[in-house]
This record gives C-alpha cells, structure tokens and sequence, in this order.
C-alpha cells in the first residue's frame, strides 16, 4: 500500500541559489486505504505506515531532504472505526501525517448526506454531505480535476476540492493533479452522485500538467484513482507481466513524453512499480495490507519503485 520514489535533484534553478544545490525528495503514496486505521494480522494500518512515513521524514530531515505524501482515493470506507464516524478519524489520521493531497475515490461517495442516512431523505439534503464535511476538516485539498458537475460543465468547486495543487518544496515547485477512473461514479451509490460525470483522464491530466509546468513546476505527479495490475516486479523496465489493457497503462500511453513524471494509481487493488511510455507508475495494493513487512524492519524489495533521475530538467 506504500511506494516510495526518490528523486535526486540537482543545480540551482534558473540561476537562483536560493534552493539548496541538491536534496532527496521522497514521494510516498498510499491507495484504498479503506479505513485501515489500527494494525491487524495481515494488514499495518495507519499506525504502521505513518511509523514509517515518520522514519522517512527523519531520514529526509539528516540529508536535508523532504518528503511528499500523497494518496490515491478510497480513503476511509471500510472498517468500524472510519465508518462510525464516516471517515472523520482518517481525515484526523491523515492531517496528523501530514499528507500533501489526496485523489478522490468512488467510495468517498459511499456516506451520502452527513449523518446517519446513506442516501438523502429530502430535497435538502446534500447527497455530497459527508464528502464536503470531510473535506472541511482536512489540512490538504482534495484533487479532482475530471469529476465535472454539471450544472457549471466544470471540474467540482466545493470547500477544498480543486484540479491541482502547486507545492513549493525547498523552492522547488511540485505539481499535483488528481483524477479518478472513468468508470467511477459507475461504483459508487448513484443517489449521491447525480449532477455528476466524469472527463477522460488524458485530456484533462494534459491540460492541467501543462498549465502547472507553465506556472513552473519542475516535476509534475498524478494522483489517480484509477489502476491497473503486474505480477513481476523484478525489472520495472519489463512489462511483460502487466495487464497493459488497464485504464492507468493506457492513460500513461496517452500522456505526451515528458508532461508527468510520477503516476500514483488505486482502485484496482493491485500492485504496480513500473516505467510505461517513460512515467513511473506505481500502486500498492489496498487496506495498507502491503507494509506488513515491516514488522520484522524490513521493507520487502518489490516495494521499492524506479529511481528516476531527473537531473536533465533541472539544469
Ligand atoms: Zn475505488
């Protein structure tokens, strides 16, 4: 559930010493939480990745690095403990991690109006209730560049919801696009989902990656909750095991050379850490089931994804 992208970056910008002359960043992503909040027998929670997200930041803060967290959606259906309080104690989880985005998922739709109905009752209740009310309370936005309402024919403007995010990192600017699959509202209960559609993917990553490389973004990554699935992950250059049929493989075809740097996938519930059409993609699994190999403090080495080296676009 966990991958980690490090990137190298070298030489001041544009002139400008004001960055440091090179740092680590670390990327880590999370996808299909599902409200995996407590450790269990198959699975860490967030209590064993935020450790680990913990021990990375650590790392960062000696080599002078820092590190981004970013999740891919379907972050809190799923346990008793997120859906009792329909996701509130991930939404506190993840502020308490420090996350830096998140996709939204088909399963954030899951909760309906804020309280206990599923659905709304009445003309006045907010199918989108519960949804907004978390949103509210988190400490990063909510990225959803093709969720389009209707009603306005544009990308959905609710409190802390928006396309993309620029993040300045050591006076490195980051760029971040959220997206979910097509066929998303497809899984979700259609009653909070009306006034609803979704973009293609392509063509809105397209256009929002190029507005945040015009706006200086160095390195541009999408969070996408949409997937696919490899089965080898001994040579992240050999596709050969992986359904390259899938919604995100075709996306990362699709996308012109040099436009996204990283794809963070989910809703698939596969595990991906591979290169296609010279992105790294990456997803890992669902319900935080693929950390337990930190229990015995070692990470297993098919979860660790490309280095990429992107010296060239910095200099
Ligand atoms: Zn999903």
């Amino acid at each position: 559930m966990i991958r980690i992208l490090t990137i190298f970056l070298a030489a001041c910008l544009l002139g400008s010493c004001a960055a440091p002359s090179s740092f680590i960043l670390s990327l880590i992503g999370t996808n299909d939480v599902h409200g995996e909040l407590i450790q269990k027998p198959d699975r860490g929670g967030l209590v064993i990745v935020s450790g680990y997200v913990n021990a990375v930041r650590k790392a960062r803060e000696n080599d002078g690095g820092a590190v981004l967290l970013i999740d891919a959606g379907d972050m809190w259906q799923g346990t008793l403990e997120s859906n009792l309080t329909e996701g509130e104690s991930i939404v506190a989880a993840y502020n308490a991690m420090g996350y830096t985005a998140a996709a939204v998922g088909n399963h954030e739709f899951d909760f309906g109006p804020a309280g206990p109905a599923p659905i709304p009752n009445s003309d006045t209740d907010d199918p989108r209730g519960a949804l907004k009310q978390r949103a509210s309370e988190a400490s990063f936005p909510f990225l959803a560049a093709n969720l389009i309402d209707q009603s306005t024919g544009e990308p959905v403007a609710w409190d802390n919801f928006q396309p993309s995010v620029l993040v300045n990192v050591k006076n490195v600017k980051i760029g971040i696009v959220g997206v979910m699959s097509r066929g998303a509202l497809t899984h979700a209960i259609a009653a909070n989902t009306t006034g609803l559609i979704v973009a293609p993917l392509a063509e809105t990553i397209e256009r929002e990656a190029q507005a945040l490389r015009d706006a200086g973004a160095t390195i541009v990554i999408v969070t996408a909750h949409a997937g696919g699935k490899c089965v080898d992950f001994n040579d992240p250059f050999d596709t050969s095991s992986c359904d390259l049929g899938k919604e995100i493989f075709r996306l990362a075809e699709a996308l012109p050379g040099g436009l996204v740097d990283h794809i963070f996938a989910g809703h698939e519930h596969d595990g991906i850490a591979h290169f296609v059409n010279g992105i790294s993609i990456t997803t890992s699994y669902s319900r935080t089931q693929a950390l337990k190999g930190l229990t015995s403090n070692r990470i297993p080495p098919s979860l660790l994804s490309p280095i990429k080296q992107l010296n060239s676009r910095l200099q």
